[in-house]
């Protein structure tokens, strides 16, 4: 099928794209990679009035340090996630789920801001910066504001955007110290979207207990979850099997309550995500040191 017709504006500046999204109004959509929207479009399942192109915006790309943190524009491609050495160093977590994001082609095109925007529970980078705590930046024509990853969505593909509000940023913090991560997930074919996934943060103290387990999840609800019970089995404590073991079900017992669908059952996901949380949990915590 095709779209439905729409006006289309390549804007030079975030500027220019915000005046126009707030000119236009709910019915005006910034288009980013359009890999997800374009296929909705054709499909019909969306018909936005007016397209504001994002894609002439050099100052919405690139990857910069700060403070020892990251600072990733909205229009960042996937590819470019991926490749980054800088990325790799500084936010590994992020480099350790791209090769898991769709297939090669689509990564060339996709952006870090369309995926979040898009908030599709099933995504990667969603649960990557949950675990991760990043801070979005939100802007409109009359304010900036920054959400962290916890409070940016709220449903199935639904965030806090409001209408006439452009992601121009993500803001990752620097790892804590004796930290490492891990992101695991199960799809049915290389590429295709996730069953369940994982992805963990972890990091111990001076005497090798647990000082930080950010455990996020996806595909298990209609939006990314911290798994809080499991992080909660994890603190203080020395990171043994039958801990991590313990942790991982707890997460899948108490964290979420994952839909059943054609791919999988509900039973079936939340085994999934025990074995993946496991798995994720003993692959970070093996990876450092500990006294
Ligand atoms: C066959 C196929 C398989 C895929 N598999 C996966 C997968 O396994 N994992 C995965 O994570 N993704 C997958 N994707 C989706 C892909 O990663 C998309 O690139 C991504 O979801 C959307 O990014 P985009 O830049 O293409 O955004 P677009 O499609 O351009 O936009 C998506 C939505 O976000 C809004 N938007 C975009 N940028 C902004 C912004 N800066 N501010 C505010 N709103 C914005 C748009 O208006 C639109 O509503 C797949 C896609 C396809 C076609």
């Amino acid at each position: 099928m095709k779209p439905a017709p729409f006006e289309y504006f390549r804007p030079q500046s975030v500027e220019e794209a915000i005046d126009l999204l707030a000119k236009h109004g709910p019915d005006a959509k910034p288009l980013a990679g359009g890999q997800s929207l374009i296929p909705a479009m054709n499909f019909r399942l969306a018909a936005p009035t007016v397209l504001v192109d994002l894609n002439e915006i050099a100052g919405l790309s690139g990857v910069a340090q700060y403070d020892g943190g990251l600072r990733i524009g909205a229009m960042t491609r996937h590819r470019t996630l991926e490749h980054s050495e800088i990325v790799a160093r500084e936010a590994p977590l992020v480099a350790a789920a791209m090769p898991f994001v769709a297939h090669a082609a689509i990564r060339t095109r996709g952006t870090l801001g369309g995926s979040l925007a898009h908030a599709d529970p099933a995504a990667e980078l969603p649960a990557v910066l949950l675990a991760l705590d990043a801070a979005l930046t939100l802007r409109g024509r009359d304010r900036s504001r920054a959400v962290r990853a916890a409070d940016f969505f709220t449903g199935l593909f639904t965030t806090t955007l409001e209408p006439g509000e452009l992601l121009t940023e993500v803001a990752i913090p620097p790892d804590p110290p004796r930290s490492a991560c891990a992101f695991q997930e199960l799809s049915r074919r290389h590429g295709d979207y996730a069953l369940a996934g994982v992805a963990v943060l972890v990091a111990v103290d001076e005497r090798g207990r647990c000082a930080t387990a950010r455990i996020a999840l996806l595909s298990v609800a209609d939006r990314p979850v911290l798994a809080e019970h499991a992080s909660r089995a994890l603190a203080g404590e020395r990171p043994t099997a039958d801990l991590i073991r313990g942790a991982a079900e707890a997460a899948a017992a108490h964290d979420i309550d994952p839909p059943g669908d054609i791919h999988a059952s509900s039973a079936y996901r939340r085994h999934l995500a025990a074995v993946l949380t496991r798995r994720a949990l003993e692959r970070a915590f093996h990876s450092l040191e500990t006294p």
